[in-house]
């Protein structure tokens, strides 16, 4: 079934077979998608590829929502789960649908869970979250101007908001941390985003861009609009160092540094 949400995005109702799947996500064990789609819109967004699958306009104008997650969710899963790797779980439409808080409400409280999203509406179910037997809350922060983040991340909350949420998660008892991603050097300010979200950050994962993934369209408008970016091999390397000696400097917890390819605007 095919509804309009009150954002005008395109809701695809369907019924899954599975909620639960193996993934080969370092340290991880399973992915929950109750979403696939987003509205964020990201224009560097990674999880693109699965619109070739799908034939229901450009990214970020339509969604399906697995309406019986929730009850798959009661089945009990050994293992770190990841939620969500092709969507975000706190996408605007979370809020009409409801669908991430009642799988939240059925995970099994033994369920060791692992979130991400670029959104604040996530304090909303803190305390779902603390009723599990371990869950890890991430926000994605660039730290880009606001220019660039609106021009990036079209409708996703501001960073600022982003900040906020991770001070309300961390003073809630739960395990918080950044994520720094996409690092697209010459355009991100890393200091501002360690400066700003340290104190309620109980560890930091880095990311460059992954422009294979990020695709043509983002790689053009980098080219055209964005001449500050340097994406070669020096300056990613460059950067990297420099973030492992701000982390050492600023003494924060880093669980990794992702760099994807190198070169690949040359
Ligand atoms: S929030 Fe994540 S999943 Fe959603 S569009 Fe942005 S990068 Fe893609």
């Amino acid at each position: 079934m095919i509804k309009f949400s009150k954002h005008n995005m395109r809701i695809i109702h369907v019924k899954a077979k599975q909620l639960f799947v193996k993934t080969r996500i370092p340290g991880a064990d399973w992915a929950v998608n109750q979403y696939v789609g987003c509205q964020h819109a990201c224009s560097y967004c990674y999880a693109k590829f699965v619109q070739r699958w799908y034939n229901y306009g450009p990214w970020g104008s339509w969604v399906i929502a697995k309406e019986n997650a929730p009850e798959l969710a009661r089945n009990y899963h050994k293992g770190l789960v990841v939620m969500s790797t092709i969507s975000d779980p706190y996408q605007p439409v979370e809020k009409e649908l409801e669908l991430t808080k009642r799988v939240l409400e059925n995970l099994d409280p033994r369920t060791r869970l692992s979130l991400l999203t670029k959104s604040d509406l996530v304090t909303r179910d803190m305390d779902l979250l603390r009723g599990l037997a371990y869950a890890e809350v991430g926000l994605t922060i660039g730290g880009f101007p606001r220019e660039v983040e609106e021009r990036f991340e079209p409708l996703a909350p501001s960073s600022e908001k982003r900040v906020k949420a991770l001070n309300r998660l961390h003073n809630s008892g739960l395990k918080t941390y950044t994520f720094v991603s996409p690092i697209i050097p010459g355009l991100n300010d890393i200091d501002l985003v360690i400066q700003e979200a340290k104190e309620f950050s109980d560890f930091y994962w880095f990311e460059f861009l992954n422009l294979p993934a990020a695709g043509r369209t983002f790689r053009d408008m980098l080219r055209r609009e964005f001449p500050g970016a340097d994406v070669s091999r020096e300056a990613i390397t460059k950067e990297e160092r420099r973030i492992r000696e701000l982390a050492e400097k600023s003494g924060i917890n880093v669980k990794g540094i992702v760099v994807h390819a190198k070169d690949w605007l040359r």
